[in-house]
């Protein structure tokens, strides 16, 4: 049936999005057909223990991946969500994804939940970093680099992707400023997630609580679904396409 909701009915509008919002921009998803972590051991690629014992191996995987990323492009869906920005009063995202697409299609109000594989920072002086363009060659921190050269206790450390792995913290600000925009929703659209992993999976709540109408688009049932008030059971470029439809074209 088709959904009677369309984003022009609303001012204050948080998209939710999971790995697939950038499906069908060919970003393999976690889980699922071609889920990434089919294909690598996350535990030896993607934590901090892992990069403390073996560096040059996480970087490897990170690499990997953001040359995965780099090729693809964002897609209708991503555009759509960026022109809902440029023409409707309040647009938010808020994501989980890695990737940098919803920001590449022009998206500038977008919560990094688990951070970017586009930046790069040291934990032990605090440098960072973000790169869009080449794999990342020389592993260590110039800064720390720098010292070294000058003191004889300085050792130089890695530079540490800025994304949160598996056991790290989600940054306090992030959760803050995404639950301020949940919140104050009155439109939450979830797009692509499998709605599993926590504390990101509970965050539709915030936007439920405060009364938001909530859209889920994902071609699955997830265990959230309850949750919503639609679910959409297509892909994130068609339901987009007709939530979106009436929107005006933006500049
Ligand atoms: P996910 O891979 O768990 O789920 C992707 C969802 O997208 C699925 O529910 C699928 O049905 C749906 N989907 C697939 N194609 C779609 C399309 N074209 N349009 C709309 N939906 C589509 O990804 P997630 O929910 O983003 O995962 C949450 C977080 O989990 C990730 O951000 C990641 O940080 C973290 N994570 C999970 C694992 C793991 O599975 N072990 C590993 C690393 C990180
Ligand atoms: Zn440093």
């Amino acid at each position: 049936m088709p959904s009677p909701i369309r984003v022009t009915d609303f001012s204050r509008i948080v998209f939710f999005t999971g790995a697939g919002m950038s499906a069908e921009s060919g970003v393999p998803t976690y889980r699922g057909k071609g889920g990434i972590w089919k294909e690598y051991d996350f535990e030896s690629c993607a934590c901090q223990e892992a990069f403390e014992r073996d560096p040059d191996h996480v970087w490897e995987f990170h690499n990997y991946r953001r040359g995965l990323v780099r090729k693809c492009e964002p897609n209708e869906g991503h555009r759509l969500i960026a022109r809902c920005e440029q023409v409707l009063p309040s647009v938010t995202v808020v994501t989980q994804n890695i990737d940098g697409l919803h920001q590449r299609a022009g998206s500038k109000r977008v919560h990094e939940l688990h951070g970017s594989l586009w930046k790069l920072r040291c934990d032990r002086c605090g440098w960072r970093d973000e790169d869009f363009s080449a794999p990342v060659d020389d592993l260590l921190c110039p800064a720390c680099k720098a010292l070294a050269a000058t003191t004889p206790r300085g050792t130089p450390v890695y530079k540490r992707p800025g994304i949160v792995w598996f056991g790290d913290s989600l940054s306090g600000s992030v959760v803050q400023a995404s639950c301020q925009a949940l919140d104050a929703s009155d439109l939450m659209i979830s797009i692509g997630t499998s709605a599993v992993v926590f504390p990101a999976a509970q965050l539709p709540v915030v936007a439920k609580r405060a009364g938001a109408t909530l859209v889920e688009i994902n071609p699955e049932d997830t265990p959230m679904s309850e949750l919503y008030d639609h679910c959409m059971r297509s892909t994130a470029t068609e339901a987009l396409t007709e939530l979106c439809q009436g929107l005006p074209s933006g500049s």
